[in-house]
């Protein structure tokens, strides 16, 4: 097959060292019966092994020529492809709970995390590459400077714990920035606290508008003095010495008086 020229606009950055392929493979143990949706499957460097154990792996890609390539490999027909963008995916038409596996394309993992939040309570699990920085931000802990909207979010659906440290020469070409594979498991005792997630995530979103101004500052149009003091929150703090919990918290306690 003619060589692939990798494009920039969809971040393509391939996969080329294998034994982080087996690494990320491994950790995702298939089975046979698995419902395994893989996003950008490339030149099929994670989706050859991760499809082995496999009856069947769908797959999600957005550039068409690398659309041909998948359709005339030798396991072609264990292949569900589903051709487009992800962002686009309604995961809940596949069906069955699922492992959700990708090298991701850095420039659209936050709104895909955000959006995969809607479906964790139809995922058994989920690895990604991502940019080290993005899992460091979403691993962080409150009182630290990488704790932000991410990681409320994404900490309050699932478990997470980055796995893999992964170097630039371990793609063709080459990204700027270093990577990390990430496992994130639902956090099902959680789900379904947040009274009204919309609610908690617009809060968030206004919580950490400016950093260095204090919770009363930036929220001054959702709560006074009298509604920090009724959930034991000191007013003077900034968004990020509060933890996940207490913003679900806050998130109800607002909504509840308000109804
Ligand atoms: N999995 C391969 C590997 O590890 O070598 C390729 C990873 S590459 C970083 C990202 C892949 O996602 C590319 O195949 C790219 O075409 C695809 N992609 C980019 N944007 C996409 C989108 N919005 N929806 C679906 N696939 C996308």
């Amino acid at each position: 097959m003619a060589e692939h020229k990798a494009r920039k606009r969809f971040g393509q950055n391939f996969l080329q060292d294998t034994r982080i392929i087996s690494d990320i493979v491994n950790a995702v143990r298939p089975q046979a019966d698995d419902v395994v949706i893989e996003i950008g499957p490339g030149l099929a460097a994670i989706t050859e092994p991760l499809a082995r154990p496999l009856k069947q792996l769908h797959v999600v890609e957005i550039d068409r020529d690398i659309i041909k390539r998948l359709k005339r490999l030798p396991f072609a027909d264990k292949l569900v492809i589903h051709e487009g963008d992800v962002l686009q995916l309604d995961f809940r038409s596949i069906a069955g709970m699922k492992k959700i596996v990708g090298n991701l394309p850095y420039n659209i993992s936050t709104p895909l995390l955000f959006q995969l939040v809607e479906v964790a309570d139809e995922v058994v699990d989920m690895h990604f590459m991502l940019q080290k920085e993005v899992v460091e931000r979403m691993v962080a802990e409150h009182r630290t400077n990488d704790y932000g909207r991410l990681s409320v979010v994404l900490q309050y659906y699932f478990e997470m714990e980055k796995i893999i440290d992964v170097p630039p020469e371990s793609f063709d070409p080459a990204p700027k920035v270093d990577s990390a594979v990430i496992r994130m498991i639902p956090n099902k005792g959680r789900i379904g606290i947040a009274d009204d997630f919309n609610h908690l995530s617009r809060m968030l979103q206004q919580a950490f508008q400016q950093r260095r101004k204090t919770l009363r500052n930036n929220l001054k149009e959702w709560m006074n003095d009298e509604d920090f003091a009724a959930v034991g929150l000191d007013p003077t703090l900034r968004a990020e010495h509060v933890a996940p919990e207490e913003y679900v918290q806050l998130s109800n306690y607002l909504l509840r008086k308000n109804a």
